[in-house]
């Protein structure tokens, strides 16, 4: 943890990119477009894929459980909309390339309406029991809507071991042009709290601390005056923290917060310590109160090539083309669709590739801002400057590791802790020898994931 002279914490090293959240910060949650086909993938988490409970041809309806679980560390899928079921086939994945869907035709094809939440008067998270949260979280088929996609009934189920002391709430959207939870923590505050409360219920945490970075001023004092209307300012914080990236990496978040870190390879359960989304927050209100599964989300469509940028509420299945086209399509020639932002997102080269749980943006780069970025910009030799170690907030040593998996080594590049590497781009985007170096790591995991699923069990 590091504080600066005003006193805001926040983790160690990192990057400032510019933040260009200007496009739409200021856009309140709108309905996006209503589609002709919603295609709902079976893998949209960490886990085992769910399996498809429905058939071509099959009529189902809104909120109806189309993919089951079979492992413990799963979530199932539910349709968005009444319609019927056109086939189960491959679709574009932002991360596997392919796979299996359930294609689905509304039965109309209208704009989603944006779903009325208030919160009962009489709104008490121990009227809940710990296993009824986590059975109605696990049944709408919560995960991880910041990114990771875990399924959230594993991470606060009850009588876990080790006990868990804290709950920490990741409002930091610290990915540049993202605005989805900065909206969310405005517009669906109540919703947003009541989550946080029931998800502290579940898992048992005597604190909760809320992380929001200090670029969201409004965001901290909604929180904060929420807070204080539901009489629960005892154990619940609100940390207004640095802005820097990648503060909403849950190993950094817990470093700034808490002070703590979570040991290289472990994950934060191991120290006592749950973390969640501001979104998933909102959608565990919604599950328990409301019985809704996850089946919209809201998503920012971004960049300085969208003609209409902003906050749209959509159904999970939505292809990205339609996104694109609702916001008025690309103003100029486009050089990159990104699933997310610029700097951990995913270039995806198939606009049909469909809106997942943990989808938070769609970014449509320039030509002369993936320039500006270095992408397109000549590869040189490692000038030792040792700027990439500098940032690194996961203490590696980047430049080892990519050399070690240019030159096949992918035993040394182990050696080097490269299973650690969270994927957070900074040591590409500080590189003045425009060296890929997150790229390579990128490359060296999938090559030893493929090693591993060869090795005999
Ligand atoms: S090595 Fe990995 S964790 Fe470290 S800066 Fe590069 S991408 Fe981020
Ligand atoms: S930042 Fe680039 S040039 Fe500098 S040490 Fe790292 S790899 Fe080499």
């Amino acid at each position: 943890m590091a504080t600066d002279s005003h006193g805001r914490t926040t983790f160690s090293r990192g990057v400032h990119p510019p933040e260009s959240k200007h496009l739409t910060e200021d856009r309140p949650i709108e309905p996006g477009p209503g589609v002709a086909e919603l295609s709902i993938l079976l893998s949209q988490h960490i886990g085992a894929p769910c399996q498809a409970a429905v058939k071509k041809g099959d009529l189902v309806q809104a909120g109806q459980k189309i993919g089951e679980c079979q492992a413990f560390v799963c979530a199932p899928v539910h349709a968005p909309v009444a319609g019927k079921v056109k086939e189960l086939a491959l679709r574009p994945h932002p991360v596997l390339g392919r796979c299996q869907a359930i294609a689905i035709e509304p039965q109309e094809p209208a704009s989603p309406t944006l779903p009325s939440f208030s919160l009962p008067a009489d709104f008490d998270p121990t009227r809940h029991t710990p296993q009824e949260i986590c059975e109605a979280v696990r049944d709408a088929g919560l995960v991880g809507m910041g990114g990771a996609g875990f399924p959230t009934s594993v991470k606060i189920q009850p009588d876990a071991k080790p006990p868990k002391h804290t709950l920490l709430v990741n409002g930091c959207e610290c990915e540049p042009y993202i605005t989805c939870d900065y909206r969310l923590m405005l517009e669906w505050t109540d919703q947003v709290l009541a989550g946080i409360r029931l998800a502290q219920r579940a898992c048992g945490a005597s604190k909760v601390f809320i992380g929001v970075e200090d670029n969201k001023p409004k965001a901290i004092d909604a929180v904060g005056a929420a807070i204080k209307r539901a009489g629960s300012g005892s154990d619940i914080r609100v940390v207004s923290l640095q802005t820097k990236y990648p503060q909403g990496g849950e190993r950094q978040l817990i470093n700034a917060v808490l002070g703590q870190t979570v040991p290289t390879g472990g994950i934060p359960p191991m120290i006592g310590v749950v973390v969640i989304n501001v979104a998933t927050a909102a959608a565990i209100a919604d599950a328990v109160l409301y019985h809704r599964p996850l089946t919209h989300r809201v998503v920012t469509v971004t960049g300085e090539a969208i003609a209409k940028a902003g906050n749209y509420y959509v159904p999970i299945g939505t292809p990205v083309e339609a996104l694109i086209e609702f916001c008025g399509g690309v103003t100029e020639k486009s050089a990159k669709v990104v699933m997310g932002g610029p700097m951990m997102g995913l270039a995806i080269a198939d606009l049909n590739t469909p809106i997942t749980k943990t989808s938070g943006a769609v970014t449509v780069l320039t030509r002369r801002q993936i320039g500006q970025a270095k992408f397109e910009r000549r590869q040189t030799a490692c000038i030792r400057c040792g700027r990439c170690l500098e940032v690194c907030p996961e203490n590696l040593s980047p430049t080892r590791i990519a050399h070690a998996v240019r030159s096949n080594l992918l035993d040394v590049a182990q050696s080097y802790f490269i299973s650690a590497c969270i994927e957070c781009g900074c040591c590409s985007y500080v590189c003045p020898a425009n060296i890929e170096l997150t790229g390579y790591i990128k490359t060296g995991k999938i090559f030893l994931a493929r090693q591993r699923k060869k090795m005999p069990a």
